[in-house]
């Protein structure tokens, strides 16, 4: 049983000052939530307008305005607006694809918790993100079944102790960085508690798309405990890393964090060897290691996001000519079912060049 005594506001070993969090959350509040709104501020023409507010029907639009501002204006084309910007089309139903394309539900029996995998959890503290994504394969999610009282937090904590072969807790959602730090550091003090967890990993696109979350009050809790903490963060192309990104980033590595990202592999928004390497470039360049760059996970309402199979292998061929081994993140599938993401493309280079063990693995990984 793990004591539940400490109640959030009741925390003192993180010294937080609310009054530091005001920024962050003052910008989220303000997020443009209009699909005419965005339109207006971008200098984007009316005619995407009944496509927009279909879409946003399914799906609301959410955009804060420190990313609106990296979105070139006038641009309809623009990699960033394109994540962004809701779509007629999402609402087309496209065979193959479903509104949980991995599966979750059935690993979704205890609430807050998604125990996908052996030696790991998701431990789901808030519903809300900093932006929503079109492409998100959790759009369809049921957050509200998941939100948690105090007695179905200690439920949580209670599963996490009991069961010793966890060594690893993933904050995730949602974006555990839309709650705030007087929560998030009473979650992690009652983690920190269990003797088995060594690790916590923090799953965001927050220090992304509202860099200003990065505040030492975060960063107290984030790296207060015995745990040793990993922050993965989620960024899918090179103009979504400006100044103020850099400047969180360094932060956090200064503080010891373990810095790593995840990329989805988009249509029209970053398909092209050349825009893969430079998010490459720029993520290392502020502490960053490409981690993940994943097959899109076949969501409803999201289809012309995808990119098919063959074709990423490609670009993945001919990211590894434009840059150094390192920067080339692992080309992933989340299969439903399995116990870890099927890796499909760490070695492939291109047609020319490719090894017979490389053609091996790629045969072995389409079984
Ligand atoms: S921030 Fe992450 S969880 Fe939230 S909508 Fe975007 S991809 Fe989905």
């Amino acid at each position: 049983m793990i004591n539940l005594s400490a109640q959030p506001v009741q925390t003192n070993s993180t010294n937080i000052r609310q009054k530091n969090t005001q920024t962050w959350q003052k910008i989220l509040s303000q997020s443009v939530t209009n699909p005419e709104e965005l339109l207006k501020i971008l200098g984007l023409n009316t005619d995407l307008l009944p496509g927009a507010i279909a879409g946003h029907q399914q799906f609301q639009v959410r955009v804060p305005h420190t990313y609106i501002a990296r979105i070139e204006h006038g641009n309809s084309e623009d990699p960033l607006l394109r994540q962004v910007l809701p779509l007629g089309v999402e609402l087309d139903n496209v065979a193959g694809f479903s509104t949980d394309p991995l599966g979750e539900q059935p690993k979704n029996s205890h609430r807050g918790i998604l125990h996908k995998y052996n030696s790991r959890l998701i431990l789901m503290p808030g519903q809300l993100c900093g932006i929503n994504c079109r492409f998100c394969f959790r759009r369809h999610f049921p957050y509200e079944d998941n939100k948690l009282n105090k007695e179905e937090w200690q439920s949580a904590f209670d599963y996490i102790g009991n069961d010793t072969s966890l060594s690893e807790i993933i904050l995730s959602g949602g974006d555990p960085l839309s709650q705030n730090d007087l929560r998030l550091a009473w979650i992690v003090e009652e983690l920190a508690k269990i003797p088995h967890l060594k690790r916590l990993r923090v799953h965001t696109r927050m220090p992304i798309v509202i860099p200003q979350r990065v505040t030492d009050e975060m960063l107290s809790w984030l790296t207060g405990t015995r745990l040793q903490p990993i922050v993965v963060v989620h960024c899918n192309h090179p103009n979504e890393i400006d100044e103020d990104v850099v400047k969180a980033m360094n932060n956090m590595s200064s503080k010891g964090v373990q810095l790593l990202n995840q990329s989805t592999l988009l249509k029209g928004v970053n398909d092209s060897p050349e825009v893969l390497a430079s998010l490459s470039d720029k993520l290392f360049s502020c502490g960053v290691m490409p981690y993940y760059l994943h097959l899109f996970d076949r969501v409803q309402g999201a289809a012309h996001f995808e990119v098919d199979e063959e074709q990423a292998r490609k670009l993945i061929g001919e990211m590894s000519n434009l840059c150094s081994g390192y920067l080339v993140p692992k080309l992933a599938r989340d299969n439903s079912g399995t116990q870890s993401k099927t890796i499909v493309a760490p070695l492939y280079r291109n047609k020319e060049n490719q090894t017979e063990e490389t053609t091996k693995l790629i045969s072995t990984s389409n079984s």
